[in-house]
């Protein structure tokens, strides 16, 4: 009866020790739940006086402009550049708290892909003065899917092609669609990717890390967004490239699909 006492002993260090895990796990779940409002909401208290800002930046460096205050025209577009990066970065980490509360929006459309990808060039190409970006290919084709968030993953790998590629001066755009599907590439002559690395690029938070930290300054959400997006609208996303010669992101999207196709 020793040996069964010792038994009982023993099985129920084990429920206890089961029962510690458990509400250990419990509170890194309330934590982090915690984490993800804490995050939605300084974001969303972060966008709405940045995006005012950047508004009224934006109305000074026309009227400065048009006045032929050309210097300080200058400057209001440097503010404007800085406030941009900044609306970006709030957007990513508003998107990514939504992400983990599984409150992503959607707001699904036909409209034409040319003129989209117009739009979104000519927006980070307004951002910069080192880059010229040029679009190549055409397509008529209509697609189905959230503009704005088919939009932001341009953005994204637009405005990783341009920060990425400190030393050249282009970026080339190029779309075009077969009967079925849309594709867009967006190829940049900067720094590359490893090979080994580059399997990780979508991943979380990823980045490239050690000495270049400080020149390419991110948090590793973009092209995560971005994948997600892609994944959202039953797209694909991928990327090629040659470590010192230059990387091409590209992805793919369906033209029509019914409603309900959301995975
Ligand atoms: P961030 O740019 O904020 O670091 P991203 O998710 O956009 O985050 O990119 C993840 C990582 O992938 C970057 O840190 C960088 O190392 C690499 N990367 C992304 N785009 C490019 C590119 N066009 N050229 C080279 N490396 C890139």
């Amino acid at each position: 009866s020793e040996a069964r006492q010792r038994q009982a002993e023993a099985i129920l260090r084990e429920s206890e020790e089961k029962y510690r895990t458990k509400t250990d796990i419990e509170q890194l779940e309330q934590l982090e739940q915690q984490k993800n409002v804490f995050l939605g909401v300084v974001s969303h208290e972060l966008k709405t006086p940045v995006t005012s800002a950047q508004a009224f930046s934006e109305v000074l460096e026309q009227r400065f402009r048009r006045a032929g205050d050309e210097k300080n025209a200058v400057l209001l577009g440097k503010i404007r550049v800085q406030m941009n990066k900044l609306t970006l970065l709030i957007r990513d980490l508003l998107d990514l708290s939504r992400f983990d509360a599984g409150k992503l929006q959607f707001h699904e459309e036909s409209f034409p892909f040319d003129a989209l990808v117009d739009d979104i060039i000519e927006e980070v190409q307004s951002t910069t003065t080192t880059h010229h970006i040029q679009g190549e290919g055409e397509t008529s084709a209509t697609i189905f899917g959230d503009r704005e968030h088919i939009g932001q993953v341009l953005t994204n790998l637009l405005t990783n092609a341009v920060k990425y590629s400190p030393d050249a001066t282009k970026v080339i755009v190029t779309i075009s669609h077969t009967q079925h599907e849309v594709m867009l590439c967006v190829q940049d002559f900067g720094i590359g990717i490893a090979r080994d690395r580059l399997p990780h690029v979508f991943e979380r938070f990823f980045r490239e890390t050690g000495a270049q930290e400080e020149t390419f300054p991110g948090l590793g959400l973009g092209l995560y967004i971005a994948a997600e997006f892609i994944r959202q609208q039953c797209g694909t996303i991928w990327a090629t490239s040659d470590k010192g010669s230059g990387s091409t992101f590209c992805f793919r999207l369906p033209l029509q699909r019914a409603r309900s196709d959301h995975p």
